[in-house]
């Protein structure tokens, strides 16, 4: 084969199809994490059909999967999500509020896109392999429940990528850049119990659980000043105690995540909101039940990974938007406020080195930046748990363009352009650039090696899941 990039480009072009369908019926079916069964068994079914060996329910959870392909060294994971988020379900396509009728769930992080365009990358692979019949192996890990319920981190601990030497994902953002390092995390629960009583006639008999929440809260802001800066700490109260005023809350629950750059920065935050919420416990005469859900690794770029991913990116192209996607996009442009319209058209011609003119005619992402070294160093505050997977494989993550920039992920308006040609094409383009990046890989094997050492530098040989001890799939959701 002599033109390995043109090769790809041609096979790409021949799923095109198969990945917009991918990305549409799981955009349709938008399940939650761990719920994801149509979505899994859509995208097992293309596998399948596609020569793809598929093992269903790997790490004992029922919507996980890994489709093989080929054989022997290297061997390349490829990660593909598809699970949705609660009330973000939305029209395709609608700029504005409008969730289509009986669905409480949508892809306001594009999931759907994710999944269609990670395995659409796969199958790209697998023509490549059969074609020319260079060794290797492709894995497509199905991996469920990103949002809520850390599925991959299980994933880990069940040693589903053992074996791999390289990894690569990708996630729709509004920019077609490199993932930088996103933020650790963990979920945690604090019930505190009390002693009701009459809140009129004997208060004093009364402990209020509700009263330790916030005092633990108070405490919390105060903390705040004291940890480091990119560290973020935030709360939601489960249970406040019922609706009555005269009785005296018996019980009261706060659930917290505390991020920081690493998990053990993660780990020193949580030992004293810890020591708050015990304190919270004392003033107030009550108890407290602290129960750690979960957590993510934080995301650790593999600059070999990151590299390969970003030259691929930049060969095979940015997402071919045209007129279509452009008219969807400025709709969804000027649904925004006239600040933030104008902050958008700013962002954007400055990411794509265009004229703000041209940007508010095609406002979408249609030029790829580079990996550069200070992705290594940048911090989201985000997290994923692709982290997880970082901290064993070496893992190249990039994002692709679907949003406007400034319309983030996690809302309905992303959902609403996902479900459109905008999630088909960037899944497109994307299955072509992680194609050609293992094909990268393929033709040169010791580029595993340097990856490797890349990650064994960094992290020493140390993995700490930030699952409990016990935890099962679906714990804290
Ligand atoms: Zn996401």
């Amino acid at each position: 084969m002599c033109d390995v990039k043109q090769r790809i480009h041609e096979i790409a072009e021949e799923k095109r199809e198969r990945i917009a369908e991918m990305n549409r019926a799981v955009w349709s079916y938008a399940e939650y994490g761990y719920q994801e069964v149509q979505s899994a068994a859509k995208l097992t079914e293309v596998l399948e059909a596609e020569g793809f060996q598929v093992e269903r329910g790997i790490a004992g959870i029922p919507t996980a999967f890994v489709g093989t392909y080929g054989s022997g060294k290297p061997v390349i994971g490829i990660l593909a999500e598809y699970d949705a988020l609660p009330n973000l379900s939305q029209e395709a396509g609608e700029a504005e509020r409008k969730p289509i009728e009986g669905k409480r769930y949508g892809h306001g992080c594009g999931h759907s896109a994710l999944g269609a365009g990670a395995v659409g990358a796969a199958l790209i692979v697998k023509e490549y392999l059969k074609e020319t019949g260079v060794q290797g192996t492709v894995k497509i890990f199905g991996c469920p429940a990103e949002e809520t319920g850390f599925g991959k981190c299980f994933m880990v601990r069940e040693g589903c990528f053992e074996g791999l030497d390289l990894c690569f994902t990708w996630h729709p953002m509004d920019l077609n850049r490199c993932f930088t390092r996103s933020s650790a995390y963990y979920k945690v629960r604090f019930d505190f119990k009390g002693k009701a009583a009459h809140a009129g006639r004997a208060p004093e008999l009364g402990r209020s659980a509700l009263d330790a929440c916030e005092l633990m809260n108070v405490g919390v802001n105060y903390l705040r000043e004291h940890v480091v800066s990119n560290a973020r700490i935030h709360y939601a109260y489960l249970d406040c105690g019922g609706d009555a005023p005269n009785v005296v809350q018996e019980t009261a629950s706060l659930l917290y995540f505390v991020r920081g750059p690493r998990l053990a920065v993660c780990e020193e935050i949580l030992e004293r909101v810890k020591k708050i919420a015990q304190g919270a416990a004392l003033m107030t005469e009550t108890n407290v039940n602290i129960k750690v859900l979960g957590g993510m690794s934080d995301f650790i770029p593999n600059p070999t990974a990151s590299r390969l991913l970003s030259d691929a990116f930049v060969e095979q192209g940015a997402p071919d938007f045209g007129e279509e996607e452009f008219a969807i996009a400025r709709k969804f442009l000027d649904a925004m406020t006239p600040e933030d319209r104008e902050k958008a058209i700013q962002t954007g011609a400055k990411a794509n080195g265009i004229s703000p003119e041209e940007f508010e005619k095609r406002p979408l992402s249609t030029t790829v930046i580079p990996f550069s070294e200070k992705d290594r160093e940048t911090l989201s505050t985000g997290s994923t748990d692709v982290g997880d997977v970082s901290y064993n494989v070496p893992t190249g993550q990039f994002r692709a363009a679907i949003g406007v920039p400034g319309i983030t992920t996690h809302t309905w308006q992303f959902a609403g352009m996902t479900g459109t040609t905008v999630g088909d094409k960037a899944s497109q383009a994307i299955a072509r650039a992680i194609a050609r990046a293992c094909t990268k890989v393929y033709a040169d094997p010791s580029l595993t090696e340097a990856a490797k050492k890349e990650l064994l530098d960094e992290t020493k040989g140390i993995y700490i899941s930030p699952l409990p001890e016990g935890a099962v799939p679906g714990d804290g959701m």
